[in-house]
């Protein structure tokens, strides 16, 4: 049996260790402190096709991503959810009320056979209704749709039973220091040789390579995305544009508190991952430009780091597409989306089956 050596246990390495050992061969996974601690655990917690991204072009993912959203709602409901979602429109919103409708048609179109439910049009009374707490001055209406939201982290769990039932070794606490492209592993003092490598450490795969003497087609951009929780429940969810920006934040209820988030600030490291007060405090003006009852503390937070390909001079342009880079015995990941991770991790286990079979 073929020896495969997996490096990084957040959803994208347990996914490509999962659909190896589903392969047939013989995986072991390294993670170097605990799994789905890092990114994988930190992130808006939506499955989701991404409606933002239509705006930058990226259809092939959305519509990966839209299958996948069904594939997890409809396998894991103990851990996931559909969600309803508010995109308020007010008279000076500044996509207009006709570009998120055109978004909205696309997104249903691109869901296909796995769609949860088609948008629809509110009226202003009507949304006033559905939720009183949304400011109601220069309101229009609104679109209601849908998406999918998980526990990520215990979602995490759940794919590393399935992969240690398929048979993956798991080991934590585990840091590879380099990767070789004749299939060397160093861990500690130990070298070992397996037939295929996968580096699938999310926002540090280029800092292995570069540790390990390999240079790579790709750059990272690294951007922190952060997160703040207030104990208030909310009824759905929004998908709000920032005020005076094009970027969007989400205000989610998520376990009986309200979850809103995100901004995007470049990050390198050894910086640590967490929520500035800066950031915070944008967040909580997002949250109160929209909403009637203001807040100003904060119960909790939390960041990842998105480690994005191609760079750009605005991260919210940087395309949330992955892809896979081969080195001799090596196969890199860069990029992906938690709800992608599945079928990412097919990719993985095609492309280390097609180097093996050379
Ligand atoms: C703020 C934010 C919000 C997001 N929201 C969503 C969302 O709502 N929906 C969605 O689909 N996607 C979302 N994403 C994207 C998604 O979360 C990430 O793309 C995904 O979690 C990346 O997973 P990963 O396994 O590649 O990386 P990680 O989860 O970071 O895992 C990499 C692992 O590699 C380990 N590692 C690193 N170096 C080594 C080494 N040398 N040896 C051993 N182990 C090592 C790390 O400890 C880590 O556990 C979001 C991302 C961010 C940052």
């Amino acid at each position: 049996m073929k020896k495969i050596a997996v490096i990084g246990g957040g959803i994208n390495g347990l996914c490509s260790a999962w659909a190896l050992a589903k392969a047939g061969y013989a995986v072991t996974l390294y993670e170097r402190d605990q799994i789905m601690r890092a990114t994988s655990a930190a992130s808006t917690k939506l499955l989701h096709g991404g409606l933002r991204y239509l705006e930058q072009g990226d259809f092939r993912l959305v519509r990966e991503a839209l299958r996948e959203r069904a594939w997890w709602l409809s396998q894991v409901p103990e851990i996931t959810q559909t969600i309803e979602l508010v995109l308020p429109i007010y008279e000076d919103s500044q996509r207009g009320r006709w570009l998120p409708k055109l978004g909205l048609w696309l997104y249903d179109r691109l869901a296909g056979q796995h769609n949860i439910a088609p948008h629809r049009w509110c009226s202003s009374s009507e949304l006033h209704r559905l939720a009183p707490t949304l400011k109601s001055q220069g309101l229009r209406g609104g679109f209601i749709f849908y998406d999918g939201q998980m526990d990520d982290y215990q979602l995490g769990l759940w794919v590393a039973e399935q992969a240690r039932a398929a048979g993956v070794k798991i080991i934590e606490q585990q840091a590879v220091k380099r990767i070789q492209p004749d299939g060397t592993v160093e861990i500690s003092t130990l070298r070992l040789k397996y037939d295929s490598l996968v580096n699938v450490t999310g926002p540090w795969a280029v800092s292995l390579l570069a540790e390990s003497q390999l240079s790579s087609h790709y750059q990272l951009d690294l951007v922190r995305g952060s997160h703040i929780l207030f104990n208030r429940p909310m009824e759905r969810g929004y998908f709000l544009a920032v005020p005076g920006e094009r970027r969007i934040c989400f205000v989610l209820p998520y376990q009986g508190k309200t979850l809103v988030g995100t901004t995007e600030v470049r990050h390198s490291f050894p910086q640590p991952i967490k929520c500035s007060e800066a950031e915070a405090n944008y967040l909580l003006k997002v949250y109160n430009a929209y909403f009637t009852e203001t807040v100003n503390e904060i119960d909790e937070s939390f960041s990842g780091v998105r480690p994005l390909i191609q760079s750009a001079t605005d991260p919210s342009k940087t395309t949330r597409e992955y892809a896979l880079e081969t080195q001799g015995r090596i196969v890199t990941v860069y990029g992906g989306k938690w709800t992608t991770a599945r079928a990412l991790g097919q990719k993985v286990a095609n492309t280390v089956q097609t180097m093996l079979c050379k």
